[in-house]
């Protein structure tokens, strides 16, 4: 099913979009315009839900006809990452996913910015990484995209569980491939290894959507640990309860992480980075309205 573009009043401005399979629910044409707004910035920004067997195509059609930048969420970050191969920032070469695309003398460019995102929004909560023992808990296209970036900021420990095990070993090989030197601070197992202290704990599976949080047999927060559920809603997700009751003194969702990877995806294309502040708090108003 493809959602029918909005009819653009004035054809000359720049147009951006965000494309997934669905897309109806993103909040990224609230926070472009926002930032647009923010910083005297002309641009439309669209929802763009591409058939999910033709990616490739959508994304073509979209510069075909002029498009300047995507945003790209869920099920299409390794696929885009695999279009722009040849384009690619440091940080999505690693991380093996790409969120924004741009043309650029005629060549497809890809980057990832949730890891900037994740990291601005735990610094923002006055939470640094350096030194902490993190558990991530996911193996797909978010966790692939922060784990880099969290080594880098100098935790002491990134430990990566998932359900399906495979995946989490997979991540741990490609991380200690493309950053040796993290190689010692680094782990990986199924969600039975995930027992042990933390000062952190990110939630990067989808399970929050239905309601569920990963079972993480033996995981204990340390004093003043943050839980943090990359998943975001109107209410508690069932991560955060559940991190809650075990003890966690913060839990936080995902929305920071989302406008601060949206701010870095507009720099990228805009040449400007926006203030997350003001439009996180709009975006927080606007999901407690229900709108
Ligand atoms: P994905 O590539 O589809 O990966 C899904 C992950 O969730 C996999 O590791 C999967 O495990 C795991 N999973 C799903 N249901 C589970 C359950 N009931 N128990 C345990 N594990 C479960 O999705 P993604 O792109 O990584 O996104 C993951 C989440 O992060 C989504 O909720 C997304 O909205 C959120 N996200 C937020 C931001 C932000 O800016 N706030 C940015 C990116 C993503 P298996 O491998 O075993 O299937």
């Amino acid at each position: 099913m493809t959602t029918p573009a909005p009819p653009i009043s004035n054809p000359a401005l720049r147009k951006f979009a965000v494309i997934g399979n669905p897309v109806a629910h993103s909040r990224s044409p609230f926070i472009h315009e926002a930032f647009a707004a923010q910083t005297g910035v002309s641009l439309v920004y669209e929802r763009l839900c591409a058939p999910l067997d033709n990616f490739a195509g959508t994304v073509k059609q979209f510069f075909d006809d002029g498009g300047v930048g995507l945003n790209v969420t869920v099920p299409f970050k390794e696929q885009a990452w695999q279009m722009a191969k040849d384009g690619l920032s440091e940080r999505a070469r690693v991380a093996g996913a790409v969120n924004t695309l741009w043309m650029q003398d005629g060549q497809l460019k890809g980057c990832n910015t949730d890891g900037i995102g994740l990291l601005n929004d735990l610094e923002r909560q006055g939470q640094n990484p350096t030194g902490k023992r993190i558990l991530l808990v996911g193996a797909g296209g978010a966790a692939k995209g922060v784990a880099l970036p969290l080594l880098e900021a100098g935790c002491t420990k990134l430990h990566i569980v998932n359900r399906t095990v495979e995946k989490a070993m997979a991540l741990h090989a490609a991380m200690t491939d493309a950053a040796p030197t993290y190689a010692l601070s680094l782990s990986a197992g199924g969600l039975d290894s995930a027992d042990g202290q933390w000062d952190i704990v990110i939630n990067a599976t989808s399970s929050s959507i239905d309601d569920k949080a990963p079972d993480l047999p033996g995981a204990r927060f340390a004093p003043n640990a943050l839980a943090y559920d990359m998943f975001y809603a109107t209410r508690p997700t069932a991560f955060m309860r559940w991190a809650e009751s075990a003890g966690a003194a913060h839990v936080c969702d995902g929305l920071g992480m989302l406008v601060g990877q949206a701010a870095v995806s507009f720099q990228i294309w805009n040449g400007v980075l926006p203030d997350v502040g003001p439009v996180l708090i709009a975006l927080r108003a606007q999901l407690h309205a229900n709108l």
